[in-house]
């Protein structure tokens, strides 16, 4: 039928296929599991029939690839976006409401943390040079601060002990999934320039089943250009030899195809490799990833609770949730009923052996400490969703292993959030994936095209300092 064949439909490979479709070719999607979506997939809670998620996601008004998708999928307008604050920090005795304020990128979230409880304003100002460092910081930097851990450097960069345990073992856990200590310098940094370095940058969140954005409407296209989508037909094995000649089901059933686009999860391309491609060392990650596990709790609660629509706990080491949602002011039509919260307990190992009534009831004690009416509200009904990977982890190393889009084997093209995107791990970095494996199998037909978008110029003060560091070091240092 095709001669291209996408395995997995979760958002990278969908993303992929789409971006093929839309330039005439027909593609062929293998899903192994049940339903499209992977680390993005929502469902209909079976006890309510309400629509939830694998987890609550975040996207922010700089993943640009994302809602590129979306505009093409039609759906950007089912983001609910949160301008302001940016987030609300839950501390006593008051909370801290992180909005910009005047001052340019990277510094415009700084005047709302003067007076942040527990934090002084030497402390604050314990980051300046890292905030020099950032206006200049651009991926030539990624293989050398990869060799470093996030609390090496931000110790070398001069920040605060204070500084570091108030915010950034929070920011680390939130952002790169990985406790600080362990957190790669590169990964760490890379966000950190992305969050901070735009003016403006605000949140936005399904207003639907994170699914419902994008899952129906990319097989339609995919569909309309000829092409198909198979649920449910796990691949079991590439086939071919010095180049790729097909793919082999879980039924036996074998899919001939000169191009194939893994878009699966590292620990899912490894069986899938014939023995004479395994040592390539494209594949050398396979063998170091790491596993950043969540628990993901739904709570349905008897009454209306006062909460913000976003709003976070500090890291402490006791802690389980740290970011809270009140879908309740996110889902169309969820307005005006008893309040419902999503919450994610990241790097869950701490979670571990509790069962799923004591995580229930951590949780509700953990949200009354951001919205006391949860301590006298009744939990009507609960979901806790145990998921063993939201993203590999990045560790102190796994950026520089991180493959590109074209492998040594002539056909074969990765995809997904952990390959080489140059971005965090994260439903951006998997469409960009998929964007980018799709240039490169157009390349190889001889239809060049450029779909992947690159992340914008800084604003504010990075907007005149990058530009005098960039042209000193050379970009990239690998493919
Ligand atoms: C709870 C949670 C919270 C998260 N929060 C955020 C957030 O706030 N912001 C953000 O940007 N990102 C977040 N993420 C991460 C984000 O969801 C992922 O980065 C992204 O969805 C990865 O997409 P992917 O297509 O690369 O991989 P996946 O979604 O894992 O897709 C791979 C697909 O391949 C299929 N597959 C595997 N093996 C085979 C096989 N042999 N044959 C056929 N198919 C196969 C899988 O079933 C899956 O559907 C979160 C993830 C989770 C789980």
């Amino acid at each position: 039928m095709s001669d291209i064949v996408v395995i997995g439909g979760g958002l990278a490979g969908l993303a992929c296929a789409v971006a093929l479709a839309d330039r005439g070719v027909r593609v062929t999607v293998v899903e192994g599991g049940e339903r499209l979506g992977g680390r993005a997939a929502s469902w209909t809670d079976a006890a309510t029939g309400d629509t939830v998620d694998i987890g609550p996601h975040v996207l922010h008004s700089e993943y640009r690839n994302m809602l590129a998708l979306l505009e093409r999928l039609g759906t950007s307008r089912l983001v609910c976006w949160q301008r302001d604050p940016l987030l609300t920090i839950a501390c006593k005795p008051a909370p801290v409401h992180l909005r910009h304020g005047p001052l340019p990128p990277p510094l415009s979230l700084m005047p709302s943390m003067v007076g942040a409880p527990g934090l002084s304003l030497a402390d604050l100002m314990s980051m300046s040079r890292l905030s020099l460092h950032v206006m200049r910081f651009g991926e030539e930097e990624i293989d050398e601060l990869d060799r470093i851990s996030a609390y090496d450097f931000l110790r070398r960069e001069g920040v605060s002990p204070r500084m570091i345990d108030w915010w950034w073992r929070f920011a680390a856990m939130v952002v790169t999934n990985v406790p600080l200590d362990r957190s790669s310098a590169a990964s760490l940094m890379r966000i950190h320039a992305q969050l901070s370095s735009y003016r403006g940058l605000h949140f936005g969140f399904a207003s639907v089943g994170l699914c419902e954005l994008y899952a129906s409407q990319a097989v339609r296209a995919i569909e309309t250009a000829g092409g198909r989508v198979l649920v449910g037909r796990p691949a079991t094995l590439l086939l071919g030899q010095s180049a790729m000649q097909g793919v082999r089901l879980a039924d036996g059933a074998e899919l001939p195809a000169g191009r194939v686009v893994c878009a699966v999860p590292p620990q899912a391309l490894g069986p899938l490799l014939p023995d004479h491609w395994r040592g390539d060392s494209a594949f050398e990650i396979l063998a170091t990833i790491e596993p950043s596990p969540y628990v993901s709790v739904y709570l349905w609660f008897d009454r209306h609770i006062d909460m913000p629509r976003f709003a976070s706990h500090l890291c402490t080491p006791a802690r389980l949730n740290y970011d809270y949602y009140d879908l309740t002011q996110i889902r169309h039509g969820w307005q005006g009923r008893p309040t419902i919260t999503a919450s994610n307990i990241i790097y869950s190992h701490r979670a571990k052996g509790m069962s799923d009534q004591q995580i229930v009831q951590a949780t509700v004690r953990e949200l009354a400490e951001i919205a006391p009416q949860a301590a006298a509200a009744r939990v009507v009904h609960s979901a806790v969703h145990h998921i063993p990977m939201a993203i590999p982890c990045p560790i102190v190393g796994f950026e520089r292993l991180r493959p590109a889009a074209r492998t040594p084997v002539h056909g074969l093209y990765l995809a997904g959030d952990w390959t080489r995107t140059h971005l965090p791990c994260s439903m951006e970095g998997a469409v960009k994936s998929g964007f980018t494996a799709a240039q490169e199998v157009l390349a190889d037909l001889g239809r060049p095209a450029a779909i992947a978008v690159p992340p914008r110029a800084y604003d504010g003060l990075g907007a005149i300092v990058r530009p005098l560091a960039a042209p000193r070091r050379t970009f990239p240092r690998r493919p």
